[in-house]
């Protein structure tokens, strides 16, 4: 299995170097990555595209790996013509892009010595696998990330009790309860924590078989060896994990078929004693599409849910990770984050990351002025609590129209303007992305609510009247 560190796109482009086309490349991969995880969602973001390296531009041509030949076979399948419309879109030229397997391990040896691929790359423009028999028998579990550890966690009120289940979990020698079946909103621990199980076993008992991924894989995994016909191999793999763990089982929901694997092989281990640890966003009974057989097992097991993050976590989390900086961060910096950014851990991070980067950037130190400078649209959208909902009320009775019209079909000027003002402060005001929006106003395509942006955007521009109206509506709004 494969220990190494997740490959991010910004490792990426490291090792890229630099040069002005290996910066442009690095550039154009970090907007096809902003864009991608748009399109494709959080969780298949961090699955798939996340472990990608940029390697090369040249001639026309993108390279790229990944860790594993599955990830190859799945990016390929899923988003290769994406990827390549994508790059095609943001460095002119590109006509074709090559995904390569090259196992983490390799990618740190050839920092020493440039070695050989350890697999011939493949062409995927059109989409094509080529695969070669000597290629390294596949691993089935996900990488670990190395900062997800038990002694990187920052325990508190909201987590300490997910917290002392994964430990015990972790250092237990017999079944105590299964399975630890872990829930929480995003960004809350639930991966962290049962990566650091995963660390903890293998360092204190080598000898066991953690298999750690995400239910996406699973799914990957099983819907092709149903293809190949090859699912006594694919029964294989599982039978021998003494530790199974699968993230965010949310996404087993729809597929029946998965499902009845999931629980066949769920029901195998536990039968045999091993240990199983699962994650999803919410508790098992209010998972979707989950059969009733497979929730009272779950049930069965210990449950323990993460909630949000209180003020004293954040504070706590923040300092953790500020010790670890090499700028130092003031305790009022860290304060007012924590006051701030209340969403969750990932977007803590991120700022507190973001304000670092910025200060070693220009040579200076953090202070609460650069905070709020740097950080400005991040702590506008936090700020920013007004809903949907009211926007749309709050605009029909503007514009003298009942709130009904805001979701109606009906395309009449009189209440189709007013419609569009609303999109328009929706997208402005509300982290929702344009799909959702489009469905807040009755269904609608994002395209039409991206029409209503720029249509408004351009009204306010011509009518002084208008975006003084706008203005004033927006105002009222941010209250
Ligand atoms: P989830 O899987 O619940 O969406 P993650 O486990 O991916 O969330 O956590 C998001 C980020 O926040 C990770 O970088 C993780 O290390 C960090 N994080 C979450 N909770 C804590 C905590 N209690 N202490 C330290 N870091 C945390
Ligand atoms: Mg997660």
């Amino acid at each position: 299995m494969n220990e190494g560190v997740v490959a991010t796109a910004a490792e990426g482009r490291k090792r890229m170097g630099s040069g002005t086309n290996g910066d442009q490349a690095a550039s154009a991969w970090r907007e096809i990555c902003a864009r991608m995880r748009e399109d494709v969602g959080e969780a298949a973001y961090q699955s798939w595209l996340k472990p990608m390296t940029l390697r090369e531009l040249a001639e026309g041509q993108v390279r790229m790996s990944v860790p594993t030949r599955f990830m190859r076979d799945w990016v390929v399948a899923h988003y290769a013509e994406r990827l390549l419309a994508l790059w095609s879109e943001e460095v002119s030229g590109v006509r074709s892009i090559d995904i390569v397997v090259q196992p983490e391990r390799f990618v740190r040896a050839q920092v020493a010595a440039p070695a050989a691929e350890t697999a011939a790359p493949v062409a995927v423009v059109p989409p094509r696998v080529v695969r070669s028999a000597d290629e390294p028998r596949e691993e089935f579990g996900a990488p670990l990330d190395v900062r997800f550890t038990f002694e990187n966690f920052v325990v508190g009120k909201p987590n300490e009790f997910a917290y002392a289940a994964a430990r015990r979990v972790a250092e237990a020698t017999a079944v105590t309860f299964n399975p630890l079946f872990l829930y929480s909103g995003v960004g809350l621990g639930k991966t962290h924590l049962m990566h650091a199980i995963a660390w903890h076993i293998r360092r204190r008992s080598p000898e066991r078989t953690v298999v750690y991924l995400s239910a996406e894989k699973f799914m990957y995994l099983f819907i092709r060896a149903l293809r190949e016909h090859n699912t006594v191999d694919f029964k294989e793999m599982f039978r021998n994990a003494d530790v199974l763990m699968v993230d965010d089982v949310q996404f087993l929901g729809a597929k029946n078929t998965t499902q009845e694997e999931f629980f066949h092989t769920f029901n195998a281990l536990v039968d045999q004693g091993r240990q199983i640890v699962l994650s999803a966003d919410k508790s098992p009974s209010d998972l979707e599409g989950m059969e009733e057989r497979l929730i009272s097992r779950l049930n069965c097991g210990l449950v323990a849910d993460i909630h949000p993050t209180t003020f004293e976590l954040r504070l706590g989390i923040l300092e953790s990770k500020a010790e670890r900086l090499e700028t130092p961060v003031p305790k009022k910096v860290l304060e007012f984050l924590a006051h701030k950014i209340t969403s969750n851990v990932r977007e803590l991070e991120g700022a507190l990351n973001r304000v670092h980067a910025h200060a070693r950037l220009v040579g200076r130190d953090i202070t609460l002025e650069t905070t709020q400078e740097v950080l400005h649209d991040l702590l506008r959208a936090n700020d920013r609590r007004v809903t949907i909902e009211e926007i749309q009320k709050r605009v029909a009775e503007h514009f003298n129209i009942k709130t009904l019209e805001m979701t109606s079909p009906r395309r009449a000027r009189s209440v189709a303007r007013p419609r569009q003002v609303a999109m328009y402060l929706a997208k402005q005001l509300t982290s929702r992305s344009l799909p959702e929006i489009g469905r807040k106003f009755g269904g609608r395509d994002h395209t039409t609510v991206m029409h209503a942006v720029r249509k408004v955007e351009e009204l306010r521009e011509r009518d002084s009247g208008f975006a003084e109206d706008v203005d004033l509506l927006r105002r009222m709004l941010e209250g």
